[in-house]
């Protein structure tokens, strides 16, 4: 199985240490080229999604990618990535991919103290190791949003069709199950073609 993982900032090679322990083979998508490559899965990693948004158009990422997200592609999303998925945020204007029907505040745990480390519910999973770096939470999902995690109350973890989304980062742990979790709904020998000329 071939996973692509967004490399042009952030938390990238967390996930890939993960992903290969699991026996996927991970492609580092950079450049418009790369996004047009046949991969199975998708991860966008935690990082800073003002700078990831600004890259992905930059390096003529944006729209390949989208595009395949649209079209079923599955996708984990951690932190920064859950922003970059959200169709709206709450506290700020951007827009980025905004294929998940849920609003996003960005730095919503406060942007200095902001990072802490809990263990939760997650999912049927069990209790899973969370960590928060300046996170966001989920603060309303749209028809269809499956809410997979809570933490105080706030809404941290979420699936929607093939996307997930998660405030924390999972590849900051050694837990492995939810890399697993997404790995197991890959249903695998479909892909997703770009329809633009990779540039
Ligand atoms: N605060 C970051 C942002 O808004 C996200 C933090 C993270 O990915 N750890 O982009």
């Amino acid at each position: 199985m071939r996973v692509g993982v967004l490399a042009v900032q952030g938390a990238f090679i967390e996930h890939e240490k993960i992903l290969e322990s699991l026996g996927v083979e991970c492609l580092e998508l950079r450049n418009g080229k790369d996004a047009c490559q046949d991969v199975e899965g998708l991860i966008l990693p935690g990082g800073e999604s003002t700078t990831q948004g600004k890259l992905l158009r930059e390096l003529d990422m944006f729209e390949p990618l989208r595009e395949k997200i649209a079209a079923g592609l599955p996708v984990m999303a951690t932190c920064a990535g859950l922003i970059l998925l959200a169709e709206k945020l709450s506290n700020d204007p951007a827009r980025y991919f905004a294929t998940l029907p849920v609003t996003v505040k960005r730095n919503a745990y406060g942007r200095q103290l902001g990072s802490f480390y809990t263990e939760e519910q997650f999912g049927d999973l069990g209790k899973v190791p969370m960590t928060f770096i300046r996170a966001p939470y989920i603060e309303s999902v749209g028809e269809g949003v499956e809410i997979l995690a809570k933490v105080n109350g706030d809404i941290v973890g979420v699936r929607y069709r093939n996307q997930i989304g998660l405030s924390f980062h999972p590849e900051l742990n050694e837990d492995r199950r939810i890399h697993q979790l997404f790995l197991d709904s890959i249903s695998g020998g479909k892909s997703f073609p770009c329809t633009q000329k990779a540039v």
